[in-house]
């Protein structure tokens, strides 16, 4: 058992760091001005020319294979690179890449939405979530009735990320009622000039999802993405991937606001002593520590079964669970050390405590992730004494 890194490992997290220090947190005063004021952090173009400076660092698709130009890193090297670049909140992410889901594109769709939406040129949005059914995301009502060589779609999603700024959508439908998400749930793809349109969800955090609205909307068969009725194990594939990224992005923006604390309790005089000599302060340090080295053991294991072509499902969840948790209870601990100041927008405490707050949230809850745990634990899917 080795935990070293190895040293591409270790290159490659050094030039993601050094790219951050060099080109992202510059921005981050411009980006709370800009959120501020009700505007993207960062415009659109501004986002393309710093991942084009990435490109020729050879960060472009870094999940993306290489026959699609990508530099498809594999999954260990994701997570240190996502722990990396959540040591800031400037909303960037490398270029070059697409959704998991949309490698099912045929050959035609490839070209459609795929290969533009790994060039940048198109961008989508993934739309499982109902205002019914959310956790419970089997239960979805959007229905899609066949009419010749269309299908019609009607209902709504909501809090789609991406969904307002998004040229096409993955969208989840009920095509047999009779089976649900066993058997009748499918995939389309669709432009948003086939006729469905969006509202923005203004949040607590600095950016909003959106709500889609599908009337009568007519999709062509040759947009099913995957196989017809087999959608809802895509849907799944979707949002599968994403569980340890989150434990990752949680490490990195815990990483930079421990560093916080701790520079800030070893400059604030209280009684005549910096507040960092005081044990409940310590404590806070410590404990803080302690959790998010204990996330990135989660994390990275989680990346290295999914690296090894594993089952990486009831690892994912632990990392989630145990990662959003850490997170909310190190930027809680960071904000009371820095006491009032904590609490002002002069620092951006404030605006991750607002935004680790989703974490508990999307991709599976919280309370969605212990369901999960538990019911692998209870029906022997996974002992106990064998560990992960
Ligand atoms: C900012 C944001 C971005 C999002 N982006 C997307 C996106 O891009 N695409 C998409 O499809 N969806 C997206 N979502 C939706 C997100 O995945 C859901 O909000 C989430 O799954 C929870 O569903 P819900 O909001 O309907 O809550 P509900 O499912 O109604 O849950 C309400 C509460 O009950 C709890 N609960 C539910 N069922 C159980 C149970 N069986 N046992 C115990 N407790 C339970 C939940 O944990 C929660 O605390 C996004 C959400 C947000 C807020």
């Amino acid at each position: 058992m080795d935990f070293r890194l190895t040293e591409e490992q270790q290159m490659v997290r050094e030039t993601v760091r050094s790219f951050v220090k060099r080109e992202l947190l510059p921005l981050e005063g411009e980006v709370l001005r800009n959120e501020r004021e009700g505007k993207p952090g960062i415009e659109r173009g501004q986002l393309r020319q710093l991942q084009l400076k990435a490109k020729e660092l050879g960060f472009w698709g870094i999940n993306t294979p290489e026959e699609y130009g990508g530099a498809n890193l594999g999954p260990i090297m994701s997570a240190i690179v996502g722990i990396e670049l959540a040591h800031t909140f400037v909303p960037f992410a490398f270029g070059g890449s697409a959704d998991n889901i949309l490698y099912y594109c045929n050959e035609e769709q490839k070209q459609r939405y795929l290969l533009p939406t790994i060039s940048g040129e198109r961008r989508s949005c993934f739309a499982l979530t109902e205002p019914g059914a959310g956790s419970d995301a089997a239960n979805i009502q959007m229905s899609a009735v066949k009419d010749g060589d269309h299908w019609v779609l009607n209902g709504e999603k909501v809090f789609i990320t991406n969904g307002n700024e998004a040229d096409f959508t993955m969208v989840f439908a009920v095509t047999d009622r009779e089976k649900g998400a066993h058997g009748g749930v499918t995939c389309f793809l669709v432009d948003r000039e086939m006729g469905w349109h969006s509202s923005y969800i203004p949040t607590m955090g600095e950016w909003g999802p959106a709500s889609l609205y599908f009337e009568n909307v007519r999709v062509p068969e040759k947009n099913i993405l995957g196989e017809l009725n087999q959608g809802f194990n895509l849907g799944m594939q979707w949002i599968g991937a994403g569980r340890w990224a989150i434990a990752c992005r949680a490490i990195g923006a815990a990483e930079r606001l421990l560093q916080m604390g701790i520079d800030y309790s070893k400059q604030r005089v209280t009684f005549g002593k910096p507040i960092a000599d005081r044990q409940a302060i310590q404590w806070m340090l410590a404990d803080s520590h302690v959790e998010i080295e204990a996330t990135r053991w989660l994390a990275l294991h989680a990346a290295w079964l999914a690296e090894e072509g594993e089952d990486t499902r009831h690892a994912s969840s632990i990392a989630k669970l145990y990662g959003a948790t850490m997170a909310n209870r190190v930027v809680d601990r960071v904000l009371q050390i820095h006491g009032g100041m904590g609490y002002t927008k002069e620092l951006p405490i404030e605006r991750w405590y607002r935004e680790l707050r989703l974490f508990r949230i999307f991709e599976g809850t919280d309370e969605i992730q212990h369901y999960i745990i538990a019911r692998n634990l209870l029906r022997g899917h996974v002992r106990v004494e064998d560990g992960l």
